[in-house]
């Protein structure tokens, strides 16, 4: 049997830093989960779909080939079609349009079968909003990682920077507490605690710290 660790929380908690960390120190596959939400966005962005053409969205998305292709512990590169994504899956328009394709339940049934599929012949680390409660309920480990809102912006502008995207705290930190709201009020598997996850607060914690901490876990 392969182990799986689940790592969720809201956007800018860290997660996928640690969660890569973790797959370093393993040698597990790391999958970050809200690349495929946000590969399911640009398809319908890329092919100038609306919300209400849900159905063509979900029809491309069958008939396509959604490849996810491993990279050594660094994570996954996702093709569509052989488009590789990349930063395109990090632009303003599709962080605000993700959470409203991430409400739809067919799309969740479809991401969920993608990340579950990967999944099957690795020890795998995710980060998401919904592995330990609905993706993996029986995931070895589940980490809820959570950080101050402001901290989460901060680091997000951090992180963007590095991709040569230059922002404001502010207008991050709008952009991740609209989008928490969202994924936290949505009917299906809405971003929430699982009852036996281990919730780790980061925002007084380094990157070590908390790799630490979830090692700990993992080897108990
Ligand atoms: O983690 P990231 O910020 O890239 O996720 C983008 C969006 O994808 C989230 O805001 C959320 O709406 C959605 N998502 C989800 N369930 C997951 C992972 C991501 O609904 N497991």
């Amino acid at each position: 049997k392969f182990m799986k660790i689940a790592i969720d929380g809201p956007a800018g908690a860290g997660k996928s830093t640690v969660a890569k960390a973790v797959a370093e120190k393993t040698g597990f596959y790391y999958l970050d989960s809200g690349k495929i939400y946000r590969a399911c966005t640009w398809v319908l962005v890329n092919n100038q779909l609306h919300m209400s053409d849900l159905d063509k969205l979900l029809h491309q998305l069958h008939s396509g080939n959604l490849e996810i292709v491993q990279q050594g512990q660094e994570g996954v590169t996702v093709y569509f079609e052989n488009h590789k994504l990349d930063d395109e899956l990090r632009t303003p328009q599709i962080n605000d349009l993700v959470s409203t394709i991430a409400s739809q339940p067919k799309i969740r049934e479809y991401v969920t079968s993608v990340l579950r599929h990967f999944s099957c012949h690795h020890n795998v680390v995710m980060d998401g909003r919904d592995i330990g409660t609905v993706v993996f309920p029986d995931a070895d480990v589940k980490i809820y990682l959570t950080a101050d809102q402001r901290i989460r912006a901060q680091r997000r502008v951090e992180e963007l920077k590095t991709s040569g995207i230059l922002s404001t705290v502010d207008e991050v930190e709008k952009s991740i507490v609209k989008r928490d709201f969202q994924d936290q009020t949505r009917t299906h598997s809405p971003l929430q605690i699982a009852d036996d996850a281990v919730v780790i607060n980061s925002t007084y914690l380094s990157v070590q710290e908390v790799v630490e901490k979830v090692i700990r876990l993992i080897s108990h």
